[in-house]
């Protein structure tokens, strides 16, 4: 780069131009589709009439693209600069065989450097099928950076995790666990679930080199774990996923709860029995984790007042309306229970090495997608017109609840309550309803 800005500073010289600016934009050839913030001061500069020649080192150097050159002519035609030397050869704007030169310069920098993508393209794949590492800045967990040397304390807590992971610990559980030990991540960013399960199901920590997501070849590097064990982490994962959609809601107020310290999200979160919701620290949830609240009175509480607050009579057609939305929300919920039943035969077959992961694949992903679908169509009987059926409905509501179910009930709270703030407790023992401050969405 240097070099060739001494021949352009060279070459001005020779001319007897006196250099009235220099733009330099290092490392981003013209082609990289890169912004080049000093190529557009200089076409500023043109537009703006400050210049009257240009010096390039070669015209391949100015412009990549075809569409790019016809502009840079088109404004120096505009400004009148005509002289545009380059240190290989000279361009004539002013005259046609010198923009006709141009433009053959420019497309067949065009055309070259299509060719290099695709060439890097052909390479990036060949890389890959013979296993070795691929680009790319961060090294990855457990390895050096060439990609290739295990990195052998790393390599020890990999298996360390996995062993746990596949014996049902969770990722999130890891990950706090991890960033207790302040054992440090390979990029320096804080442990989360997704990084400790990004870890975990790459092919890369069996010595399987992936090339899009899918293996190809055996890694040059070595294996950390077994194969055997990274499809039990795939299986795992995939029952997990599954699992995780499936769970029927537990708790009434999830997502409806504010930390009275720190205005974070309360999760639910059960200690053996005892259902709470809890203000949680760590990288997954950023709150204080200074407010804990058993369930139950909240919830209790919570439902009263909502309750209370709809509470004047006109019954027969909210609950015949109601009636209806739950037959039909029974049968989206066992069509969605069918699928994702189907989803885990699938994810078993898979771990077994019954099917291959192309196969599974295939048959996954319109299942993922039918998954969705009933889950939004679940998601609107559940919120349908719920504000309109319920206003005014409190006792009758009252006498149905116990026969409702939570999605149900969840709803209704949701139309009436836009979140409860939980302040701390004071004291101890009994629950104290001071805690609990509701903001009304009626
Ligand atoms: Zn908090």
């Amino acid at each position: 780069m240097q070099r060739q800005l001494e021949d352009c500073r060279k070459l001005a010289a020779e001319r007897g131009w006196q250099v009235g600016a220099e733009y330099v934009d290092n490392d981003v050839s013209a082609y990289s589709g890169k912004k080049r913030p000093e190529y557009t001061r200089m076409m500023a500069d043109i537009r703006d009439g400050l210049r009257d020649a240009v010096v390039v080192y070669n015209m391949d150097r100015l412009t990549r693209r075809p569409i790019e050159l016809e502009e840079f002519a088109a404004t120096c035609e505009a400004a009148g600069v005509r002289q545009v030397a380059t240190v290989t050869a000279d361009v004539d704007l002013g005259n046609d065989d010198g923009l006709f030169m141009a433009r053959i310069f420019a497309a067949f920098a065009a055309k070259e450097s299509g060719r290099k993508s695709e060439r890097l393209r052909r390479k990036a794949r060949q890389n890959a099928e013979l296993g070795q590492p691929g680009g790319g800045a961060n090294r990855p967990f457990g390895y050096e950076a060439d990609k290739i040397t295990v990195n052998p304390v790393e390599a020890e807590i990999i298996r360390e995790i996995a062993g746990r992971y596949i014996a049902g610990e969770s990722a999130r559980s890891i990950a706090a666990k991890l960033a207790e030990r302040e054992i440090p991540t390979s990029s320096g960013s804080a442990w989360r679930s997704t990084t400790v399960r990004g870890i975990l199901r790459a092919p890369r920590i069996a010595g399987l080199r992936s090339h899009h997501g899918v293996a190809v070849a055996t890694a040059v590097w070595k294996p950390i774990i077994t194969l055997e064990q990274h499809q039990q982490i795939l299986s795992v994962s995939a029952t997990k996923q599954a699992a995780g959609r499936r769970a029927p809601r537990r708790y009434l107020l999830s997502g409806m709860l504010r930390c009275g310290k720190c205005q974070g999200r309360l999760y639910s979160s059960a200690r053996g029995a005892e259902r709470r919701y809890v203000c949680m620290s760590g990288a997954d949830h950023r709150g204080c984790g200074g407010v804990t609240v058993t369930a139950p009175p909240v919830e209790e509480l919570l439902t009263a007042a909502v309750l209370f607050r709809l509470d004047t009579p006109d019954m027969e057609a909210v609950l015949t309306d109601q009636r209806d939305d739950d037959a039909e929300h029974g049968e989206l919920s066992s069509k969605r229970d069918k699928l994702q039943a189907r989803m885990k035969d699938l994810s078993e077959m898979f771990a077994a090495g019954e099917i291959s992961r192309m196969e599974w694949k295939a048959a996954r992903d319109p299942l993922e997608h039918q998954i969705t679908a009933t889950e939004q169509q679940l998601a609107r009987v559940s919120g349908s017109s719920t504000l309109e059926q319920i206003v005014g409905q409190g006792a009758a509501l009252r006498d149905a609840w116990a026969g409702m179910n939570l999605e149900r009930q969840h709803a209704i709270m949701r139309a009436v309550v836009d979140y409860a703030t939980i302040m701390p407790a004071t004291r101890l023992g009994r629950f104290d309803p001071d805690r609990v401050i509701p903001e009304w969405v009626l």
